[in-house]
């Protein structure tokens, strides 16, 4: 889905902002949609390398469906390079890895262990939307929800495709357009907050994410903008999440959110009358 055919067996892919053109035998930016003989063909499709059953919390979800786990799956790959990346091993992976579950088999998994729904976090699901499109159909079908964790980088037209069969989703804004560009391997945020105003337009519930990083996204006015765009656009219902940074990936050397700099964010949010508002990893 959601890719051109160009000459010389080229393809462009029209998932995400990135819009790689292909050769012939290679593969995206991802690392999981592969072009064989001219057509994009998804090399993660019913191959999930994570599978669990989390609490909806977890994710996080704090305002949708409280108190339920659910069944949760991941991919290998991703659409962005962030440096801080905490999934690193499945986002950056050396090749592709998963088991077979075809989306018939997710929903007689929900079935066996009782979840009333299904996540599609751990990696970002955009660049396997085929086969969480096929699967968020069928659990609509059985009376299961369906929750996003995203990253946000899908282009319109994929976005509001999801947004049919989607219940929730929360969205990890990082941070300002230098954050995106030093940090996350793309030029700005733009293609995030116009997906978050997508699904905010179709009625999906939405939960705001942001990982405070010391030194890169954790200056006062830097949370004052964030913030004051989520209750001007999102509305002040929208709840907000500031997460805790720990090292990771290729930014060990970068110290851990102290708490003070989160009960600080928490403050500005709630000056700009955001009503529920939420610190994680602490
Ligand atoms: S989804 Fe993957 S292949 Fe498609 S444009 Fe984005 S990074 Fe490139």
């Amino acid at each position: 889905m959601f890719y051109r055919k160009l000459k010389d067996k080229k393809v462009k892919c029209i998932l995400c902002p990135r819009y790689c053109i292909i050769s012939e035998n290679k593969t995206g930016f991802c690392g999981v949609r592969k072009n064989v003989a001219g057509i994009l063909q998804s090399l993660v499709y019913s191959k999930p390398c994570t599978i669990n059953i989390d609490p909806l919390t977890k994710k996080p979800l704090y305002h949708f469906r409280p108190g339920t786990r659910c069944l949760s799956l991941g991919t290998v790959g991703c659409n962005l390079d962030c440096s801080y990346c905490q999934n690193s091993d499945i986002s950056h992976p050396s090749g592709i890895f998963g088991e077979d579950l075809f989306p018939e088999r997710v929903i007689e998994l929900c079935k066996r262990y009782g979840s009333p729904g299904i996540a599609y976090t751990y990696n970002e699901p955009t660049i396997w939307i085929e086969y969480a499109l096929d699967t968020m159909k069928l659990a609509r079908k059985a009376g299961l929800y369906n929750v996003w964790v995203s990253n946000g980088y899908t282009n319109p037209e994929p976005a509001k495709e999801i947004s049919k069969y989607l219940d929730a989703i929360n969205v990890d804004v990082k941070g300002d357009t230098p954050f995106y560009s030093k940090l996350c391997g793309i030029p700005d945020e733009d293609p995030i907050k116009r997906s978050l105003l997508i699904y905010k337009k179709a009625g999906v519930h939405i939960e705001v994410t942001n990982l405070m990083i010391p030194g890169f996204n954790d200056k006062p006015e830097q949370v004052d903008k964030l913030v004051s765009w989520v209750a001007e656009n999102l509305g002040k219902d929208t709840p907000f999440h500031f997460s805790r940074f720990f090292p990771h990936f290729r930014m060990r050397d970068t110290p851990i959110t102290p708490i003070e700099t989160l009960k600080m964010a928490e403050k500005i949010a709630k000056k700009h009358g955001i009503k529920h508002v939420h610190l994680g990893n602490v």
